[in-house]
């Protein structure tokens, strides 16, 4: 059996025998750029059915169709975690969510803080970098990524139960870690380059569902910061054995 190059996120629903219509770019990515042809391999996923083996049915200039045959893996849902981050300078932002979706974030939470740098995201171009990671990842999920809101709101409207992991930079050298918990929902808090306020800073700390964790002696920019706290989340509560 031929091996698929290439591996797509796409809405449609996938199973047995179902088809799957192209729109004029996936056309043209597929039969223009990769040179593929009818018979050819695609690897799909939506995020709910897992991801199934398809093969090109049609490949037209400006359409074309896929039929899938079989499913190449079970949907696997990554853990209940949120990333919570203020957006930074665009590329490093790009990274944050390209990362925390190869690293297994279920949702990416953009904050804003009081010394946020930035006041808008394009929230559609971070969305298509995470179903870009998705991709390349081999994930079967793809996290959402909402629109930016504010640190206060979203503290005002905290799910009952969800834990809070607050990356504090106050506390670099200190030995705070991560404590085993056997709570399954959580969030990590990332805050922006200027850091917290001593203000958020107060309020977070006196939260009941917030964890305040060090990430070592050396103050890390907020990009690294974010990798950093989701490994070491994946490693104490998260799926990576
Ligand atoms: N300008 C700030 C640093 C901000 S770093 C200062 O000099 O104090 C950006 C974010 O990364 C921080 O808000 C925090 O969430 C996280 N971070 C970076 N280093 C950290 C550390 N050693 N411990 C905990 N969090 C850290």
């Amino acid at each position: 059996m031929k091996q698929a190059k290439v591996r797509l996120y796409v809405e449609q629903g996938l199973g047995e025998g179902q088809t799957i219509p192209l729109a004029r770019d996936q056309a043209h990515y597929l039969f223009g750029v990769m040179r593929m042809a009818v018979g050819d391999p695609v690897l799909l996923f939506n995020g709910r059915d897992g991801e199934w083996r398809c093969e090109v049915a049609f490949a037209g200039k400006r359409g074309g169709e896929l039929v899938c045959r079989e499913q190449t893996k079970p949907l696997q849902m990554p853990p209940d975690l949120w990333l919570l981050f203020a957006p930074i300078k665009k590329a490093r932002t790009d990274f944050i969510v390209e990362k925390a979706a190869e690293m297994g974030a279920a949702k990416i939470v953009p904050v804003q803080t009081e010394f946020t740098n930035s006041e808008r995201i394009r929230q559609d171009r971070l969305q298509a970098h995470a179903v870009e990671a998705a991709e390349q990842c081999g994930g079967t999920y793809v996290p959402e990524v909402a629109e930016l809101t504010k640190l206060e709101r979203l503290l005002a409207e905290w799910p009952e139960g969800r834990q809070l992991m607050f990356c504090d930079e106050a506390e670099v050298g200190a030995a705070k870690r991560l404590a085993a918990s056997s709570a399954k929902q959580w969030a990590i808090l990332i805050g922006p380059e200027g850091g917290f306020s001593e203000v958020e800073r107060a309020k977070l700390k006196a939260l009941p569902f917030a964890h305040v964790v060090s990430l070592g002696p050396r103050i890390l920019r907020a990009d690294t910061a974010a990798v950093a706290a989701m490994t070491l989340w994946q490693q104490a509560l998260g799926d990576w054995g």
